[in-house]
């Protein structure tokens, strides 16, 4: 591997275990080796739950603390109907080349069906545009620009990634002679994979999106879980054992002394061997640890973002939207619209308005039923009838979610290549994972990926 790619945002991964692995090593030697050993895990994400899972089939005694009332934590499905339809509140697709999940969901007997969106529908300023490919709308001047980037980008070195990174995405497209006008097109549908405007993403973050040599054509919107993607943390769940699970219950404090970690919530503490957190940064900086975590790693966390996204589904009386893989890109506050029933049978249908940054936090400050009304009325412009039709709504703002504070991590220019190394050092027999660390950052998969490097780690692996 040449040194420039080494730390690409997709491959990334393979050097943060290597940070994960090497320190964690020199810290749990005197784990006694004829004794089962143990291990709290802090959140039932898919990183803890993952991490549980290998540690548990390793031999090792799990113990899962978790905030919530329930299993999962960004992966969350709800049904809607007489139908019975299932919606996703949190992660929605799994990509083709999500190769951990997918694994996954075949060991547990998963099943997944295809959800892809490929060719959208624009609605600007009251109009909407026949179905096509994004890159089908840009200029000839922005389509030449992007193509002469692409070739330069494959071959910067690790330091002209680092000096990218300093720019945020939307001045470096415009620097490299993207006109205004495609810029803005490009923030409308970027800003739904990041959960905020491209004028507040790292350059190098967007660029590796879209351009590395790892990109999806349908930009991992691929699948999705039959009966729900929910599914898989309740499976993994059921594998690593229910008791070994203790919902509603946040974590206050790690202390760490006598060769044992302790983690205290409320009034109970639990003892063992090593310490896996995967809370999301904006939660981490509310734990107390003792000793302290380095100054720097607290910064790190307390300066991590995460996108504002809210996920609005209504369920329509019919699916006057016609095409099963309807979706719709708009300027409106609804942002995002697509079919998620698509290939679940029914009459009734739900869209799903996946509204980020400034949009999302309009719709986050009303009552459910009025962001019903507004998605609702949104739509006009497709079909007339949508607020007659529209019956029932569930949503979730995830920036007002108080475990996360938004839907997942945001690396903002500069930050890609010096907080998140930071944040993936384990602080004595404390260990760090979630999707924020990962290779695959803002991914189901990623989180899976540091969850199970977290218990390699452990192992010795
Ligand atoms: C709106 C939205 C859309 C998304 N779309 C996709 C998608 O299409 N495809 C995809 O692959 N991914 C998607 N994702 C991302 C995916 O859901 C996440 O990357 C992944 O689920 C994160 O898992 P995690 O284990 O890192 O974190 P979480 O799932 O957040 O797990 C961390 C857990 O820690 C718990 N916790 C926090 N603080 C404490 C504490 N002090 N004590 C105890 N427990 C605590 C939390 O309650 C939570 O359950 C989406 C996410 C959102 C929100």
């Amino acid at each position: 591997m040449s040194s420039n790619r080494s730390l690409t945002r997709r491959n990334f991964l393979v050097g943060a275990s290597t940070l994960l692995a090497l320190p964690i090593l020199g810290a749990v030697p005197d784990i006694c080796a004829r004794r089962q050993r143990s291990c709290i895990i802090i959140g039932s994400g898919l990183s803890g739950l993952g991490a549980a899972y290998h540690l548990s089939r390793a031999g090792w005694h799990v113990t899962i603390l978790e905030a919530r009332d329930r299993v999962g934590g960004r992966v969350f499905s709800r049904h809607m109907g007489g139908e019975n339809l299932v919606c996703e509140m949190g992660a929605e697709w799994v990509g083709n080349e999500h190769e951990r999940v997918r694994a996954l969901c075949k060991s547990l007997g998963i099943g997944l069906q295809r959800h892809q969106f490929q060719n959208e529908r624009l609605l600007q300023n009251g109009h909407v545009s026949a179905p096509g490919k994004l890159e089908t709308r840009f200029t000839p001047q922005g389509r030449a620009a992007w193509e002469t980037f692409t070739k330069k980008f494959h071959s910067y070195s690790l330091e002209q990634q680092k000096w990218m990174d300093r720019f945020d995405w939307w001045t470096w497209l415009r620097n490299i002679g993207m006109p205004e006008q495609d810029i803005r097109l490009r923030d409308l549908s970027d800003s739904t994979d990041f959960g905020e405007t491209i004028r507040d993403l790292g350059a190098f973050v967007g660029a590796n999106e879209y351009i590395s040599t790892a990109a999806s054509p349908t930009d991992w919107m691929d699948m999705k879980m039959i009966g729900g993607n929910a599914r898989l943390p309740q499976e993994l769940a059921h594998r690593i054992g229910r008791e070994h699970i203790h919902l509603n219950t946040p974590v206050h404090e790690i202390k760490q002394g006598r060769g044992l970690v302790s983690v205290r919530s409320g009034e109970k503490v639990w003892k063992a061997d090593a310490v896996i957190c995967t809370a999301p940064t904006r939660s981490l900086t509310q734990i107390h640890f003792d000793p302290p975590l380095p100054s720097a790693q607290f910064n790190a966390a307390n300066q991590l973002q995460y996108g504002r996204i809210v996920k609005t589904a209504v369920l329509y009386d019919e699916r006057f939207w016609k095409q099963d893989d309807f979706s719709l890109v708009t300027d409106t506050s609804s942002h995002y619209i697509f079919h998620a029933t698509q290939n679940q049978k029914g009459k009734q249908g739900i869209l799903t308005s996946y509204a980020t940054g400034d949009k999302a936090d309009v719709l986050a400050s009303q009552d459910e039923t009025r962001r019903m009304k507004i998605v609702a009325q949104e739509l006009a412009p497709v079909d007339e009838r949508t607020p007659q039709l529209a019956r029932a709504v569930t949503s979730i703002p995830w920036q007002r979610d108080r475990w996360t504070q938004g839907a997942y991590a945001i690396y903002k220019p500069g930050q890609w290549f010096t907080l998140r190394p930071i944040l993936s050092r384990p602080h004595g027999k404390v260990l760090f994972a979630g999707e924020h660390l990962a290779d695959w950052q803002g991914f189901m998969e990623g989180a899976a990926e540091t969850g199970e490097a977290a218990a390699n780690a452990l192992l010795g692996k």
